[in-house]
């Protein structure tokens, strides 16, 4: 199941695969620069699996929900994360309420609740609201564990 991302230039919607997600390709329609995801993939059970499974690179999860004032305050900050580390990590977000099965794979009992994956596996755990350079740390110590 591929994400599908509109282009900037032509606006018609592309599918790419789980994992060249961080890559750079082309418009399939019109071969403009297609740039890698620099922004936070909200993400259901199937496609959780799918990108956490095939991502070259680390992914770090947000779990989260509306009702959570901090969940609130970490967005902005995940969203950064997101531009920053674009073309070397993967930034989903789940929703707890609506997926709860993904939640409770991972023990999640408080939330935000940040998971730092690589090779479908964790390298990171924490709740609690940390900020985007806290957030890529971690994506950057799992990515020099791989190298
Ligand atoms: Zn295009």
């Amino acid at each position: 199941m591929p994400v599908i991302r509109p282009c900037s230039h032509c606006g018609k919607q592309n599918r790419v695969p789980a994992k060249f997600l961080a890559s750079s390709g082309r418009c399939g329609f019109c071969k403009y620069l297609l740039p890698p995801v620099a922004e936070p993939l909200a993400v259901d059970d199937q496609l959780f699996d799918e990108i956490v499974q095939n991502s070259p690179v680390p992914v770090l999860v947000d779990f989260w929900a509306g009702w959570c004032r901090p969940c609130v305050a970490a967005a902005p900050e995940v969203a950064r994360t997101a531009a920053n580390m674009a073309g070397r990590a993967v930034v989903l977000k789940v929703d707890t309420e609506k997926y709860p099965q993904v939640a409770g794979r991972f023990q999640v009992s408080s939330i935000p609740n940040f998971v730092v994956l690589l090779g479908g596996r964790t390298v990171t755990q924490q709740a609690g609201l940390v900020d985007h350079n806290q957030m890529e740390r971690w994506l950057k110590s799992a990515a020099a564990v791989s190298a």
